[in-house]
């Protein structure tokens, strides 16, 4: 059997990594040129059942490659007002000195391809496909075509996969936009001991919100250091600028737009915002579906963002994509059957989708039609 993967994003790598490790021929099909070539987000949550997933999906050497490149655990997650006073707070137990709680979106890229130098051709953007046989064709924008006898679609919340097989199927956008930010961890920077523990959000009561969350590195990238993610949610209205202003601003305004919002939260986190790398600032869209979708059967298959999109309020949509991959990489290789994949990745999808939207009804008084 030939599986090809569309999409080196969180689920495909790992899906690839367990389809390899059983003895699959298996390809990756990515469309950006290289693993650092987009702004793909900088910190993100590892929960007990991602790392579960990671665990039985990869290979040792890959495995103790993500530990050593992930961040060192994190024990926190709390809500603060502008101002800095705390109105709740959880702690989770850390499981070991192997444990992953968080990780930094490019460094775990970089070590989930790990031994897939071979598997991944990348500047290969998926284009459509044709049910030829028992298989596929798949037509790529560079004119090339490539056979397999079965279809993964990993390419994420904008999926052109899950377009042709699903047109039907719906994506919301939740009006909400983010600004993501990166704070370098320089010394003498005045930071709450609480934001170097885990995830923080400060809430201005009226839909305006801020997040902060540590990545302090086992062993950081060559490229980079420890910082602290931030990011600022609003409406386009909430942040006074419209679409098309906002996505085509340069990082530097961008990032002025989220010190105006800070002017009057505590001082604390206005030298935050101001010791920021403000090119580092980038936009995107928070979308979701509401439900999930069963897909015809066939050598078509879905994991992770292209077959449920969700909000990032419960920092679930990665550890459901690699929740996905695992399960899969069982059903491919015989440990289960399609049939059940899907049924199983409906209820597991559909629940995250459920309580991302439930979070951020809450967080950020959120109301989609
Ligand atoms: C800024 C940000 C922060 C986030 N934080 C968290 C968090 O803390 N916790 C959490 O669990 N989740 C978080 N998420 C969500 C999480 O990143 C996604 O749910 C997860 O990456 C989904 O994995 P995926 O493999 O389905 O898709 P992705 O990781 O999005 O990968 C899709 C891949 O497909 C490629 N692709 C797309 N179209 C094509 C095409 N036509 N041809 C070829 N390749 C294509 C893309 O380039 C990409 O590499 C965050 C998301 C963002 C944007």
């Amino acid at each position: 059997m030939k599986v090809a993967i569309v999409g080196a994003g969180v689920g495909g790598l790992a899906l690839a990594q367990g389809l390899l490790k059983a003895g699959v021929e298996v390809r990756v099909y990515e469309r950006d040129p290289s693993p650092a070539f987009r702004r793909q987000g900088y910190r993100i949550h590892i929960s007990p059942a991602g790392e579960q997933a990671l665990a039985a999906v990869l290979p040792d050497r890959v495995r103790r490659r993500v530990i050593e490149t992930a961040t060192r655990p994190g024990d926190l997650l709390a809500g603060f007002d502008t101002q800095l006073n705390k109105q709740f707070e959880q702690t989770f137990p850390i499981s070991g000195p192997d444990s992953v709680t968080s990780i930094d979106r490019y460094a775990f890229r970089r070590a989930m391809m790990t031994g897939l130098e071979e598997v991944i051709a990348f500047s290969k953007e998926f284009i459509a496909y044709d049910v030829v046989g028992d298989g596929v064709e798949i037509r790529f924008a560079d004119g090339t075509t490539e056979q397999a006898d079965v279809l993964v679609a990993a390419d994420g919340a904008g999926s052109r996969v899950r377009a042709q097989l699903l047109p039907e199927f719906e994506v919301h956008d939740s009006g909400i936009r983010c600004i993501y930010g990166k704070i370098p961890l320089t010394e003498g920077l005045s930071v709450p001991p609480e934001f170097l523990r885990g995830f923080c959000f400060l809430n201005d009561g009226v839909g305006v919100g801020a997040a902060f969350a540590p990545v302090l590195f086992r062993t950081p990238p060559e490229e980079y250091g420890d910082y602290l993610m931030a990011v600022m949610t609003g409406t386009s209205d909430q942040l006074g600028r419209t679409d098309d202003e906002l996505f085509t601003m340069p990082a530097e305004e961008l990032w002025a737009l989220v010190g105006k919002q800070v002017a009057n939260w505590n001082p604390v986190v206005r030298s935050l915002v101001d010791a920021a790398a403000a090119s580092a600032a980038f936009p995107i869209t928070l979308r979701t579906c509401t439900s999930v979708m069963p897909w015809p059967e066939g050598p078509v298959v879905l994991l992770g963002d292209a077959i449920h999109p969700m909000l990032p309020s419960a920092g679930a949509g990665a550890n459901t994509a690699l929740w996905d991959a695992a399960r899969l990489t069982d059903a491919l290789t015989g440990g289960s059957s399609l049939a059940s994949y899907q049924a199983e990745m409906l209820a597991h999808g559909m629940a995250a989708v459920t309580e991302s939207l439930e979070n951020a009804k809450r967080m950020f008084d959120l109301r989609l039609t």
